[in-house]
């Protein structure tokens, strides 16, 4: 059962004011960090109840649902779509036509593929860092970085431009075990020159903000249990 639109609107309030305390604990300006409200497998009708609540930039795992999603919710003014998780080949084209941000490319054909099947102006990207060497997870490990950072400058008419890093750390209930991997991710953007750091979600968003995240992904929080 998807949440009622006022449930949502609570929720999405709840989360909005953690966030405003982390970033006065963190002493950062709140407009510092950007909430990602992720809406994957969640119905339109949930988006439409945050778009409703003041949210507009909101974050989908897989390219078609994707696509399906930016026709159902066309007429939503303002709307941002993050595409947030890793892409198959033959469903880039769906991600370089709607997103606003794109937060999982860890390979180069990914890139060419983004290159060949935008149009307008280069989508911006972050890089996806797997730092605690998950093999069962997408993403680069952190001495990667630097080669595809070189890579992406052979390719012709590059049409994306790298804007930060992205992490999801090993699953936790405990948010501070997320911490050194925030601070890792912080530091190798610091290294990098990067600005944008994806980092936290339900389980550890506010020690997220502490460590200097720009964007948050939060699903669960926002909406309840996916289907
Ligand atoms: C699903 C997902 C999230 C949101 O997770 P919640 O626990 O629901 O907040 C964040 N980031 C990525 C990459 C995801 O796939």
């Amino acid at each position: 059962m998807p949440l009622s639109p006022e449930e949502i609107a609570a929720r999405l309030a709840e989360v909005r004011a953690r966030i405003e305390a982390a970033c006065q604990r963190a002493r950062r300006a709140t407009e510092s960090v950007e909430l990602v409200a992720v809406s994957k497998l969640q119905p339109p009708e949930a988006i439409r109840a945050a778009f409703a609540a003041g949210q507009r930039s909101f974050g989908e795992s897989y390219a078609q649902e994707l696509r399906d999603k930016a026709e159902a919710l066309a007429d939503l003014p303002g709307l941002r779509w993050h595409a947030i998780g890793p892409l198959q080949l033959n469903k880039v084209k769906y991600v370089a036509r709607v997103a606003h941000l794109f937060h999982a490319l860890d390979r180069l054909e990914v890139a060419q593929e983004l290159s060949r099947r935008r149009s307008g102006p280069p989508l911006p990207c972050l890089l996806e860092v797997n730092l605690a060497g998950e093999s069962t997870k997408h993403g680069l490990r952190p001495e990667q970085v630097p080669a595809l950072l070189e890579a992406l400058g052979s390719i012709p008419e590059l049409k994306l431009s790298v804007r930060g890093l992205m992490c999801l750390p090993p699953y936790t209930e405990e948010p501070e075990r997320s911490r050194p991997h925030f601070r890792s991710l912080s530091a190798l953007a610091g290294s990098l020159g990067l600005a944008e750091l994806s980092m936290g979600t339900t389980a550890d968003y506010e020690v997220a903000v502490e460590e200097g995240a720009t964007l948050l992904r939060v699903g669960t929080a926002i909406f309840g249990e996916r289907a």
